[in-house]
């Protein structure tokens, strides 16, 4: 006969993954023993493997869902943990422990966790079957307990005893059957004993006489009887006492066999030896999840039904999976890097290297020229009224040795900005651009809430400009490297940075008025005079030993008239360079020495210029090709797919979409699968 119970099994495992569908259920085998009943090795002599926790005090906390696959392909017995995504564990010592964590993860004062352990066990050696060991099962009768513990152990178990699942109840042979409680338990759930199956172990500790009256049980009857077995000869009587794994349980089996040979007289009649129970729980498995099958068919059927349509009308039956989400993600994002890449090409580069290099031109001016203690600039001890004649210019033309100072300073200005580390600097500035840009650009989408997913794609980022940091800047670096010597400037480009110093300047005044006049209106034009005078005549006062009232000015006041004074100069330092600017002197190249805004800025454009050409090649284009690759790597291949999982469920409406559709696809799967073997039992 085509033995169908591994379709059958794989069906009722299908269905046990449908969230929330409890009705769904193929009859399972659920065995129940109190302690020491020989439970553990019923299970094991079936399995051929030791694989349950031991101990007295290693009570299980939760229900055991053994699988048991027939697989002759397979070498030895191998097990898995498919929630735990452990798979091919070989060794059964490390699959104890695995079960000892798992029930000692449940707090004891719990005693109980309806959350079932699904463990799958694969052999040449094991019938394809579907069994359930209960947890704590001797505490249902445990007097101590506290009753309310005792219910939620009860309701876990009974859950389980329900119909359509079998009973094993295991009852030890030297114990009075009217006292098992395994007995008692399946009487509740089965009064009519019509679907528990009896299990006597240890036929070998009492005589002949009990032994058979208790097989061939008339005081508890069951539809589908008693079977004995002998599961653990005590070692000192077993001559493969030594043996350990499968030879062992070979061993034991051939002791039962020899056993019950010995006694064959005794036995006839009877059900006995753990070959006979194998073969019995494959018959009874396989006959009660046939007949469950047809009403499953159509319970399934409904319940696809349902499902489908919620899927139509909620999310229009379009295809949705973790991993599908995670490429529609990954795809979008590279859109919007393409997007920011059109964007942010070289004529943004340029304008953004050239305003930090104007910003460090304006500090160089501000440092080496722009100074009141310079004889570049000549000051009127009044308030706001500087001279604004060239005091540079004159004193130049009077003093021919000052020529050579002004040159110098003019070479050393320009060293200053060509030796700032334009390389490093302009590639840090790019790269920091970018990663602002890539965070921009995650918090506009929904990765913002997935620190997992935020930090990956950062690392991708960064790891991309990483590999070109050192490189890029190098090359710009040497690149601008003959400016460091010579600059040669053409008429043009002396006209284009005139013009481009003068907006810079007049920007420049803007700003320092706008701020000047912040500060009079907040402290009162007048009463701003004042305290500038006062601040003033204190300085010029300075070491003369004059008393001074302080005319009763805070702090805070007297710090405001500073910055005003500051912005005063500053604003007559600007227009006189305005002017000087503006003036024919400066309409020429050769007065570059007297004015050295126009020749540093034409240095800020010609080291603007041969930067972004490298930077653009080496960092940016490089970044738009590689970027969305890497992203692809991390993203794509390099999560495991719980990571993937989680990303996915954490936006609550992706979640409930791929659950319905996965839930539509298990009722799919388990429905043709169901179709198959119904089609197939017709046939036979
Ligand atoms: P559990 O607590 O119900 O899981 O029971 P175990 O399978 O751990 O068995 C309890 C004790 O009974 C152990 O010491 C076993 O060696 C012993 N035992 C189990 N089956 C037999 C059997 O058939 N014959 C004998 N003599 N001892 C057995």
């Amino acid at each position: 006969m085509l033995n169908l119970t591994r379709q059958m099994i794989e069906i009722r495992n299908i269905l046990l993954n449908v969230n929330g569908a409890t009705d769904l259920r193929l009859p399972s085998i659920v065995v129940i023993g109190s302690q020491s009943s020989g439970k553990s090795s019923v299970l094991e002599s079936i399995v051929g493997q030791e694989f349950l926790p031991k101990g007295s005090n290693m009570v299980t906390r939760r229900p055991i869902e053994l699988t048991l696959v027939n697989d002759p392909s397979s070498a030895s017995e191998v097990a898995e943990f498919p929630a735990l995504k452990m798979f091919n564990m070989t060794d059964f010592q490390q699959v104890q422990k695995v079960l000892v964590d798992l029930n000692l993860a449940v707090p004891q004062d719990e005693a109980v966790s309806a959350d079932p352990i699904q463990l799958t066990i694969k052999s040449p050696r094991v019938p394809d079957l579907s069994l359930v060991d209960l947890p704590g099962y001797i505490q249902v009768e445990a007097a101590d307990q506290p009753t309310t513990l005792k219910s939620k152990i009860r309701e876990v178990c009974d859950k389980y005893l329900e119909e359509p699942n079998i009973i094993l109840a295991i009852s030890a042979a030297d114990v009075d059957l009217a006292n098992s409680s395994a007995l008692r338990s399946a009487r509740r759930a089965d009064p009519r004993g019509e679907r528990t199956i009896g299990i006597i172990t240890k036929l070998d500790l009492v005589d002949a006489d009990t032994a058979r009256s208790m097989l061939l049980n008339k005081k508890y009857p069951l539809r589908m009887g008693y079977v004995g077995v002998v599961t653990k000869i005590p070692k000192s009587t077993s001559i493969f006492q030594r043996k350990s794994g499968i030879q062992a349980f070979i061993a034991q089996q051939n002791a039962e066999r020899k056993f019950f040979k010995d006694n064959k007289e005794l036995f006839a009649g009877t059900n006995v030896g753990t070959k006979l129970l194998k073969k019995k729980l494959i018959r009874v498995l396989e006959r009660s999840m046939s007949g469950a099958l047809k009403p499953m068919q159509h319970q399934v059927q409904n319940e696809l039904e349902e499902t489908s349509y919620k899927f139509k009308v909620e999310f229009n039956d379009r295809d949705l999976t973790c991993e599908k989400y995670m490429a529609q993600t990954i795809d979008t994002l590279k859109m919007e890097i393409k997007e920011f890449s059109e964007k942010f090409g070289r004529p943004e580069l340029k304008s953004l290297l050239r305003s930090e290099l104007d910003q460090k031109v304006l500090d160089l001016l501000a440092l080496r020229y722009w100074n009141k203690s310079e004889p570049f600039l000549k000051k009127n001890p009044g308030i706001s009224d500087y001279e604004l004649e060239e005091p540079s210019i004159s004193e130049l033309n009077s003093v021919k040795s000052d020529e050579t100072f002004w040159h110098r300073k003019l070479d050393l200005a320009t060293a200053n900005l060509t030796k700032i580390g334009v390389g490093r600097l302009s590639t840090t500035l790019v790269t920091d651009a970018i990663l602002t840009e890539i965070d921009v650009l995650i918090n506009a989408t929904e990765l913002r809430n997935n620190d997992m997913i935020k930090h990956a794609i950062k690392e991708a980022a960064v790891s991309v400009l990483n590999q070109r940091y050192n490189s890029t800047s190098d090359q710009v670096e040497n690149c601008i490297k003959p400016f460091k010597y010579e600059i040669e400037v053409e008429d043009r480009e002396w006209g284009l940075s005139r013009k481009h110093s003068l907006s810079l300047l007049n920007e420049e005044m803007k700003e320092a008025k706008e701020a000047y006049d912040v500060i009079k209106k907040t402290v009162g034009g007048n009463k701003l005079k004042q305290i500038m005078t006062y601040i003033i005549n204190e300085n010029n006062s300075v070491g003369q030993n004059i008393e001074r009232e302080n005319l009763g000015f805070s702090p805070g006041l007297l710090l405001r008239g500073r910055e005003a004074i500051f912005l005063n100069d500053r604003l007559t330092i600007l227009n006189m360079r305005i002017k000087s600017l503006q003036s024919s002197t400066c309409k020429h190249k050769e007065n570059k020495f007297k004015c050295p805004e126009i020749f540093l800025d034409v240095v800020a454009e010609k080291l603007t210029q041969t930067a972004i050409l490298f930077l653009n090649v080496e960092l940016l284009s490089d970044f738009y090709y590689s970027f969305p690759r890497e992203l692809e790597k991390r993203l794509g291949s390099n999560l495991t797919t719980d990571e993937i999982e989680n990303f996915a469920k954490q936006d609550p409406k992706v979640k409930r979409h791929i659950e319905l559709q996965e839930r539509k696809e298990l009722l799919e799967l388990a429905l043709s699968k169901i179709d198959d073997v119904m089609a197939i039992q017709k046939r036979l």
